[in-house]
């Protein structure tokens, strides 16, 4: 999606450190972090809202957020997160990108 800043994360447009890069998503460091541990999951594919997805999207999205504990070591969160998935303005969504931030304050 043009001028949306996290496809252009993606596509390598604007560099970044992709901590983890799957098929489906990937996990970069919060630019602005509000935890000690602050990193965002960021879906490939462009859409903004959990409302927006497709039976097959909401599937693929539910193993996502079950596999995140995988990453657990990478990111350094062994002792436990949480997962923040901003909706809207109203919830706090300034990027109209789906993603989840992953939150740890030890
Ligand atoms: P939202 O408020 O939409 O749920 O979250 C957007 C998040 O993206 C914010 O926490 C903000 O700090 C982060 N962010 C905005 N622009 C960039 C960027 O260019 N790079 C990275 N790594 N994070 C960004
Ligand atoms: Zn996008």
């Amino acid at each position: 999606m043009k001028d949306c800043i996290f496809c252009k994360i993606a596509s390598g447009e604007i560099p970044s450190t992709k901590i983890v890069d799957e098929e489906k998503f990937f996990i970069i460091k919060d630019i602005h972090p509000k935890a000690l541990k602050h990193f965002l999951l960021i879906t490939k594919e462009h859409y903004a809202l959990l409302e927006n997805q497709s039976e097959k999207q909401a599937s693929e999205f539910g193993e996502i957020l079950a596999s995140i504990h995988k990453y657990e070591k990478i990111l350094g969160i062994e002792n436990g997160f949480s997962l923040r998935i901003n909706q809207k303005a109203g919830g706090g969504q300034e990027i109209a990108h789906l993603h989840v931030h992953i939150l740890a304050d030890y």
